[in-house]
């Protein structure tokens, strides 16, 4: 059975039906917790139902992906994953309009930015697809030992079952960056994606059954934070934790994980600098600068919220940024020439109107924004907001918003400005512009985090590591890092000498 089809072909989508979850290659019906509601955040509108997976569907799933890895899964060669993973990258692009129209419907983001991600998730499966068939060649390979009596192989092993936890930002995307690597090692997946935006996801398993990828290998259970989130991370059956999302949701998910010592990788939040030159272009300036807080309505973990600008620079930077970002097309992501949809929720605006509430009311200077539009009156819509001059001591510095919420202030000279830019808790990513080469490269390796941009910010290749330093994660995803995080290295060292050892038992005794 598929899950249901639905109108995604309208210009819009209205009403994508009643999804199930997905065990052990069919649709389930949940167990215990029902259905919850699926919204358009840009109508306000219910478009659907997904199933809200509990403890019981838990244990389901993950006995699924256990008899899946141990029933050939995870002795099967990277050449035979890699057919499964370029047939579902196949299918994505088939299917790519079709999943862009419910990532709009979904999350708001405008088509064109959903059309992107789509392409981004085939090429992640595809990319897989080539480190599977490399990981053949690197099985068995040998390690240089300083003793030649003996030898010793390496093998990269599947980790287990993985469970992986996503958030509602890029919801395709985000599933793809973990269950593509996992796939390729050889591991079996129960994917939780978002409650907020669970369509993308719930596709996924219809992918998986139209390339006949085995039963049980990809499992994805729709359902909230705790019952369906918490009860994967506490199930002693899963040996690794990937998480993406915020910091306390991973500080949770790491605590619950040390009681059995899964493995954990988390990708978490993020507050990160741009840092502007005097030397730089402006009007290339104002163009980064805003592809860095307000693509994807800001709603991106690696987003440049915090802009340092050198104080000779500022008054006309400031000046042209105010002009661009009030005439950004805020709007429907549906609609032709709309640059910043709605936010994802209720609650995520709620949230990100408090935190522009909280900078008006302790008096931060609002260069630009900060209202919902006035011509939008249903929809989470919020424009694009810069705050200038904002005190290092208030939260809109320090705190991740999480939405088309800038936070700038200026800086005399480059150590100030690396020790503005390093002044938080997170380290996720950071940019610098400049035309002097030498102070990028200098700034880029003062910059505690894990992401560096020169002359641009955000550009993400799936080749490229990703990854925080800081309370922004642990580990790296995408390229080969992205692969490791579902191995394990495991050593096998022979003795090769024809000599007795003759530690205990001497020979010629
Ligand atoms: P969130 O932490 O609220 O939720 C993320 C996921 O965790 C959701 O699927 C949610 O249902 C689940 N969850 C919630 N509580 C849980 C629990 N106790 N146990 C297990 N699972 C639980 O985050 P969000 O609001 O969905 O996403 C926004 C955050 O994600 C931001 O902080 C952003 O920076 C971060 N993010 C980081 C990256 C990155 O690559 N570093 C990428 C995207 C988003």
């Amino acid at each position: 059975m598929a899950s249901p089809k639905s109108d995604v072909h309208s210009s819009s989508v209205t009403n994508t039906g009643r999804h199930l979850l997905f065990i052990d290659g069919v649709w389930a019906e949940p167990m215990e917790g029902g259905f919850f509601p699926i919204v358009n955040p840009a109508t306000e509108q219910v478009i659907g139902e997904a199933a809200a997976a509990t403890a019981p569907d838990v244990d389901k799933a993950v006995k699924a992906a256990r008899r899946a890895f141990a029933g050939g899964w995870g002795k099967s060669s990277g050449a035979s994953r890699a057919v499964y993973l370029r047939a579902m990258a196949a299918r994505i692009m088939e299917r790519k309009e079709e999943l862009a129209r419910l990532e709009v419907a979904d999350n708001g983001k405008p088509l064109p930015e959903a059309l992107w991600d789509i392409d981004d998730v085939a090429g992640c499966f595809s990319m897989y697809a080539d480190l599977a068939e490399a990981l053949d060649q690197r099985q068995n390979e040998p390690l240089a030992l300083p003793d030649d009596r003996f030898k010793t192989v390496l093998r990269h092993e599947p980790v287990g079952v993985a469970a992986q936890i996503i958030p509602w930002n890029y919801p395709l995307l985000m599933a793809a960056w973990k269950v593509a690597p996992a796939l390729a090692a050889g591991a079996t997946i129960v994917l939780k994606p978002s409650e907020l935006t669970p369509l993308t996801a719930i596709e996924l398993g219809n992918i998986a059954n139209d390339v006949g990828l085995p039963k049980g290998v990809l499992n994805v259970l729709t359902g909230f934070g705790g019952p369906a989130g918490a009860s994967l991370v506490a199930h002693p059956d899963v040996d690794k934790v990937a998480f993406t999302g915020s910091v306390p949701t991973g500080s949770k998910i790491m605590m619950k994980a040390a009681e059995d010592i899964k493995t954990v990788s988390l990708e978490l939040g993020g507050k990160s600098p741009f840092l502007v030159f005097d030397d730089a272009d402006v009007e290339n300036a104002v163009e980064w600068v805003m592809f860095g807080i307000f693509w994807n309505q800001g709603q991106v973990c690696s987003a440049t919220s915090r802009l340092l600008v050198q104080d000779k620079i500022a008054p006309k930077l400031y000046a042209r940024l105010a002009e661009e970002a009030a005439k950004i097309k805020i709007g429907d992501g549906f609609e032709d020439g709309t640059l910043l949809g709605p936010l994802v929720s209720k609650s995520q605006y709620d949230k990100v109107v408090a935190a522009v509430d909280r900078g008006r009311k302790d008096g931060v200077k609002l260069l630009t924004g900060g209202n919902r539009p006035a011509n939008l009156n249903t929809g989470y819509f919020l424009e694009p907001t810069v705050f200038v001059d904002v005190p290092t001591d208030h939260p809109l510095w320090r705190e991740e918003v999480f939405g088309p919420v800038l936070a700038a202030r200026t800086f005399h000279d480059e150590a100030e400005a690396v020790a503005l830019a390093n002044d938080s808790t997170f380290g996720l990513a950071a940019a610098v512009m400049s035309k002097d080469k030498g102070r990028c490269a200098r700034v880029a390796e003062a910059l505690e985090a894990g992401i560096v941009w020169i002359n641009c910010s955000q550009p993400t290749f799936l080749q490229a590591p990703w990854g925080g330093v800081k309370k922004s994660g642990i580990g790296r995803e995408l390229g080969h890092w992205g692969l490791e995080n579902y191995l394990e290295v495991k050593q096998v060292t022979s003795y090769e000498s024809d000599d007795a050892w003759g530690w205990y038992i001497k020979s010629g005794n």
